[in-house]
């Protein structure tokens, strides 16, 4: 039978999305505890900055003082799926309290590998989370109270990386895709949709994009919409006419000018005005699509579908972490969920709470992947 849970049945209310504002009310957010932990202000740091990991031990700290207040924690762990990210993650967690990380991709085509490097494991299988513990004991690390894993939301606890992660990426695509159709109505061209955000949206043009799906979005609407031709894009780009975001949202607030009619105005100028302001999530309208792109497909197919269809389209939770995660809490770990998608992009907006509409993290999904806590529970 397909088990189905969200990810609140395991973390409860301990997650944070982009914004640091943790969804348990109890505990204070970014906004309000930058001085305290020493941050010159409320920017909200990236996953792959130090002041990241510092508003993360201190959210950790809060949530350990809630249910054991004399019990300071003393070691961390992490589980992730991005050998970059994660990995600087746990290096700059690492600062603060000795932490041991495991960072899993899905590469069936190999065979099992398994390396450890500076207290990281990486593995090319997520059933590689059973070595995980073996691992964390002979390094010395009891798995008690004075613990807190830390669990990677996003292509880790759901969507799998290399085995599900291709069902986020298309909820995400889809969204652009349906936010350029409604705006740009029977001049909206798919084809040349896909071409521009297939290439925008490599490595080599992440210094123009910063790697940020707001700012590609955005262009792909302007770029779709002839405020500014595809040709002279890449042109200005591979001659360095053209180098940031910015430039390029001042060269067509420029072009709108004198298009005062155009429909483009709109979302033009919601994004204008966010990125002023120093959003780094400025094209709401876009991300309230990527809500619900998501959702719909969480739990949406039947129960007897093809695994491999179920894994290309739904976006599930992964049975390896999920057991590996209620197996440490049952040993007094304390779990914390960490997620990089912006709020607008996860939290549901208050005219869909009413309809039933939940955050991510309290959507039901199928739980899908190999069993492994009762193989973890024999070990001890
Ligand atoms: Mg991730």
């Amino acid at each position: 039978m397909t088990e189905r849970a969200n990810l609140y049945a395991t973390l409860g209310d301990f997650v944070v999305y982009r914004n640091l504002e943790p969804a348990d009310e109890r505990l204070r957010g970014l906004p309000e505890i930058w001085p305290e932990i020493g941050l010159s202000s409320c920017r909200i740091p990236r996953k792959l900055e130090p002041d990241y990991a510092t508003t993360v031990v201190h959210f950790l700290g809060q949530a350990q003082a809630l249910r054991l207040p004399n019990h300071p924690l003393k070691r961390l762990l992490y589980i992730g799926d991005t050998v970059m990210n994660d990995g600087t993650a746990i290096a700059n967690l690492g600062q603060h309290k000795p932490i041991l990380g495991v960072i899993c991709t899905e590469r069936p085509g190999e065979a099992k590998k398994v390396n450890v490097n500076q207290g990281v494991m990486t593995a090319n299988r997520w059933g590689a989370l059973r070595d995980f513990v073996p691992f964390v004991t002979e390094e010395g690390f009891p798995l008690d109270e004075e613990m807190a894993a830390i669990i990677d939301l996003d292509k880790t606890a759901m969507g799998a990386r290399g085995r599900n992660d291709g069902a986020i990426d298309a909820a995400r695509v889809e969204a652009v895709r349906r936010t350029m159709a409604e705006v740009l109505g029977s001049q909206f061209d798919m084809k040349g949709f896909r071409t521009i955000y297939d290439e925008l949206n490599q490595p080599p043009y992440h210094p123009f994009t910063a790697d940020n799906q707001d700012y590609l979005a955005y262009i792909c609407l302007m770029v779709g919409g002839g405020v500014y031709d595809y040709e002279t894009l890449l042109a200005d780009l591979a001659a360095g006419r053209l180098s940031i975001f910015a430039q390029f949202v001042e060269i067509c607030a420029e072009h709108l000018q004198d298009r005062i009619s155009s429909e483009l105005l709109p979302v033009h100028q919601e994004v204008y005005a966010n990125f002023r302001r120093g959003d780094p999530t400025p094209f709401k309208s876009f991300r309230y699509r990527e809500y619900e792109e998501t959702v719909a497909r969480m739990d949406s197919l039947p129960a007897e579908t093809d695994p491999s269809k179920l894994l290309a389209e739904e976006i599930v939770i992964t049975r390896e972490v999920v057991d590996l995660a209620r197996f440490l809490q049952e040993r007094g770990v304390l779990l914390f969920g960490l997620s990089d998608k912006p709020d607008e992009a996860s939290i549901p907006r208050a005219e869909l709470v009413g309809e039933g509409y939940a955050p991510i993290h309290r959507t039901r999904m199928k739980v899908v992947g190999e069993a492994i806590y009762e193989e973890l529970s024999a070990l001890t």
